[in-house]
């Protein structure tokens, strides 16, 4: 018997990455918000590796940042190790990664939700999903619970109807034992969405007393203080941290793999789902790479004073006799104890080219979708589309504009535009390379880029937002006064010039022309006698990069240019494309599902051509002209 246990103004389904940030948004810009889960015990739960960030995550996260989000600040307040990766390659592709103290993670986070304003949280199961008159009106949960809301924004997980499988065992469960949610996926099947199945996998937890690190390579952390967050310090900053170790496969394990194949269900093709390709099981590395002789293994902590570490590059679905049999032969675990197996885990997904870039669906109004549901994978990319859902839930709800990040702006309208404009046939996870402005979309400049968005939206404090604005003055002042301040070719500067290995200079030349020297860098130009004085290394960071890559910058942002020209030409929502003459009849089908936002937009859906992309700039411009006459 269902009872009215409450009305809101937002629900968010599932307290995963996606859901604190939805949850988290759609509350601080003053919604009434529900946050219901199967289990508090899990909320922000890291069911795989113990790591937030890494090349384009790290971008991902500082932009959650820049918005307003949470996670940066929640994984500066419980890493246990932090490092910046590809240090010796360009800003682009610079990468901060931390390594999770998981149990500090979860309660950190829990804490933050139960003491925000405007949100409640409680344990359920969501069963089904209200609707009247095409629009949202609510959820229900397993103990009959009903609850009203204007908006409902759906992130759950791999849960969706989940089978875990280990071996030739399947077993209908979530991630550690908890509960699937089997009645909501069959339910948003019932409100018209289409659903894929996919998989993922993880790798074995073992214990720590019994690893021999002495035959493993450490690997440290990072020197120096770092951190995600571009307005939270950290303070204290760990003292010590903990390190990882590096070992590797061996042909012993390989053997023991290829002899045991047709014990795995995803090896025997038996049950299906699209998997991560880019972080494959063991056993399918060894059939895909049967050349390498050994794969890198990373062992990471999983806490300050974690028993449990996680095996890192050992995704596995094996029998566990296997496991244990194929762990052995790694240098250093041959006397290991498996703490926790290695599983896969099927779920059901949504076809997330069913919604709009505002994460919202476009034929059942007020429900949103974000995570791990709309085919992405990682809690990076997951906590990205969180924020956006939640912003928009909000916003739409109080009659305001609603918030698009396009590919130009950051990774996460990379993220979103990919998802519902292309759609995902696997898992999908961020990667620099699927960025076509990686040079401006750095982690380092994501409150440069996002952070007046984040304010205009709502979601970015008066005090986070005057620091932000101070930190833009003083870069603009950094980067003026080196331009300001000029070196002349005379016998003294010549010989400082001489010392720091670079040419010299013929005619009067600034400190920043100075600076675009690959050889030179800031710190180099104190010989001069000059130096920016009293700022952090943050707004130091920026005024050489901005000053170096001004070439590459400038060219990225004329492309940009040219994008927005097609990405500003809005397709009005009511156009009946299969009126439109000149288009493919697959173009027709395609844009009629899809309903572009914009030309840009439109020209990016596969199957698109370019001579469809001339038709309907004819067809806009008609519209244009008939409106004039109007
Ligand atoms: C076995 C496994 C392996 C993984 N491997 C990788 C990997 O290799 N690389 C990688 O990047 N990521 C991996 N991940 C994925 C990573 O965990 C997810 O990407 C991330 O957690 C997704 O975040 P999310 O918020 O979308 O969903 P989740 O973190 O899964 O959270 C979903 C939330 O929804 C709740 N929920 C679900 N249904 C309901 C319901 N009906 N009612 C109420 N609450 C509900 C759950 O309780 C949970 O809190 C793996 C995950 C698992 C489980």
């Amino acid at each position: 018997m269902n009872y009215l246990a409450g009305e809101y103004d937002v629900i968010v389904v599932g307290a995963g990455h996606a859901g604190c940030e939805a949850a988290l948004a759609s509350a601080r810009l003053g919604c009434k918000t529900m946050m219901i889960t199967i289990s508090l015990e899990h909320i922000a739960l890291m069911p795989c590796n113990p790591a937030i960030g890494g090349p384009a995550k790290s971008n991902l996260v500082r932009e959650i940042d820049a918005l307003g989000g949470e996670m940066a600040k929640n994984i500066d307040r419980s890493f246990i190790q932090i490092k910046m990766l590809n240090t010796k390659k360009g800003p682009a592709v610079r990468a901060l990664r931390a390594q999770a103290d998981k149990t500090s993670y979860h309660l950190k986070m829990k804490r933050v939700i139960e003491n925000t304003e405007n949100l409640d949280v409680r344990q359920g199961i969501v069963e089904e999903v209200l609707k009247k008159e095409g629009k949202v009106r609510g959820v229900i949960t397993d103990t009959g619970a009903k609850y009203f809301a204007q908006a409902v924004v759906i992130t759950s997980g791999t849960y969706l109807r989940s089978k875990v499988l280990i071996g030739l065992n399947s077993v209908s469960s979530g991630p550690q034992g908890q509960m699937p949610a089997n009645k909501l996926s069959e339910n948003i099947e019932e409100l018209g969405f289409k659903i894929f199945r996919f998989e993922t996998t993880t790798p074995p937890r073992i214990s720590k007393k019994y690893v021999d690190f002495n035959k493993m390579k450490i690997q440290p952390e990072s020197k120096g203080k770092m951190q995600f967050s571009f307005f939270d310090r950290i303070d204290p900053y760990p003292e010590k941290q903990i390190p990882c170790w590096l070992t590797h496969t061996t042909e012993k394990t390989h053997d023991v793999i290829k002899k045991n194949l047709e014990k795995s269900l995803l090896i025997s093709e038996e049950i299906k789902g699209a998997g991560p390709r880019y972080c494959p099981s063991i056993e399918d590395k060894v059939i895909r790479f049967p050349e390498k002789k050994k794969h890198q293994i990373f062992l990471e902590p999983e806490g300050w004073d974690a028993q449990e570490m996680y095996v890192q590059g050992l995704y596995t679905s094996m029998p566990e006799d296997v496991q244990w049999a194929m762990l052995k032969t790694i240098p250093g675990l041959e006397n290991l104890k498996i703490i926790r197996p290695g599983y896969a885990i099927q779920y059901d997904c949504i076809d997330a080219t069913q919604l709009n870039l505002t994460m919202e669906a476009r034929h059942l109004e007020g429900i949103y979708f974000a995570g791990q549901v709309n085919g992405s994978s990682g809690y990076e990319e997951a906590a990205a589309q969180g924020i956006v859902a939640g912003i928009n839930a909000a916003l739409k709800i109080k009659g305001k504009e609603s918030f698009i990040l396009k590919r130009s702006d950051a990774y996460i309208g990379v993220l979103i535009d990919d998802l519902v404009t292309k759609g995902t046939r696997e898992p999908y996870r961020m990667l620099t390379s699927r960025s076509e402005y990686r040079l401006l979309l750095r982690q380092d400049n994501a409150d440069l880029r996002l952070t007046e968005k984040g304010y205009q939206a709502g979601l970015v404090q008066e005090d986070n937002y005057k620091k932000f604005a101070q930190k833009k003055e003083e870069i603009e002042n950094g980067k003026k006064f080196l331009g300001s301040i000029t070196v002349n070719p005379n016998k003294e500067n010549l010989e400082k010039l001489e010392e720091l290995g670079t040419a010299p200079v013929k005619s009067p030349t600034t400190l920043a022309q100075l600076l675009k020297r690959p050889e030179i860098n800031h710190e180099d130009l104190k010989v001069f006698n000059y130096e920016i004085i009293n700022y952090d290394r943050e707004i130091i960071e920026q005024v050489q990069i901005q000053i170096k890559y001004e070439g590459y910058i400038n060219k990225q942002l004329e492309q940009i240019e040219k994008f927005n020209k097609m990405e500003n030409r809005k397709m009005p929502a009511n156009i009946n494309y299969l009126e439109i003459k000149g288009l493919s009849s697959e173009a027709r089908e395609k844009l009629t599902n899809i309903k572009p936002h914009s030309l840009g937009q439109a020209s990016r859906i596969s199957g698109i051509s370019p001579a469809d992309i001339s038709v309907l700039m004819i067809y806009l411009e008609q519209l244009r002209r008939k409106e004039k006459m109007k």
